[in-house]
């Protein structure tokens, strides 16, 4: 069997990781979307809905947050905007276990604790074609107060420059062209070398007979 793989997305507030990530979820094989465990209280959905504890994020207290951290449950974990985000440990190897590459949509600070405990990750920055494009996705979706909306814009521009950190850096201007780059990197990667040796291994095996 092949190596699984981690894929980290990330980028500004409003970019669309989450669109793109559940679009992935959906369309691509052998995916699964860690769902992190935050702080921060659950907040209204475009549909008038509001996220739902362990579909969105799981909500836990700050006490728990920090009993996790000390129990060395977090893979990764961060102080993002005003609240704690962090992925868990063993539902990363669970679904390796059972198969699955995983893709985490998280932070550049989350994003690069991934990359030095597991240099074969694959980091993709997901960039907004334009600061006016940004302003108007959040401002558009509602999600936020203004004020909050506004802590955001400035978050991201501090933080775009993380981009050159990553692997792959993509924008998003058309949802679907940049869901379909996404599933391409994912493909290719899992074709690199290191991530097939079982197979070569497993083929190289069978003709063993004529060696
Ligand atoms: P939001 O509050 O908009 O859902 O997320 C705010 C930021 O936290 C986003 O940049 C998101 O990628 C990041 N984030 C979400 N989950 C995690 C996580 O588990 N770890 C880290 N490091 N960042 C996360």
């Amino acid at each position: 069997m092949q190596k699984k793989l981690t894929f980290v997305i990330s980028g500004p507030s409003g970019v669309g990781k989450g669109t793109i990530c559940k679009r992935l979820a959906e369309e691509v094989d052998g995916i699964a979307l860690s769902v992190s465990c935050t702080t921060r209280h659950p907040r209204p959905l475009q549909d008038g809905g509001m996220e739902v504890n362990g579909v969105h994020y799981h909500f836990i207290t700050p006490e728990a947050f920090s009993r996790m951290i000390e129990e060395g449950d977090f893979y990764e974990y961060a102080h993002v905007h005003d609240d704690f985000y962090g992925t868990s440990r063993s539902f990363v190897g669970k679904q390796k276990e059972e198969g699955n590459d995983v893709i985490l949509e998280i932070d550049m600070q989350g994003a690069l604790q991934v990359k030095a405990a597991d240099p074969e990750a694959v980091l993709i920055y997901i960039l907004p074609p334009s600061y006016e494009e940004l302003e108007k996705r959040l401002i558009g979706r509602g999600s936020e107060t203004p004020e909050k909306a506004k802590k955001r814009l400035h978050d991201a521009a501090s933080q775009l420059g993380y981009a050159y950190a990553y692997d792959y850096v993509l924008v998003n201007d058309d949802l679907d062209q940049a869901v379909r780059a996404v599933e391409n990197i994912i493909n290719v990667s899992r074709l690199r070398t290191a991530e097939m040796k079982n197979v070569i291994d497993q083929i190289r095996q069978s003709f063993k007979e004529v060696l």
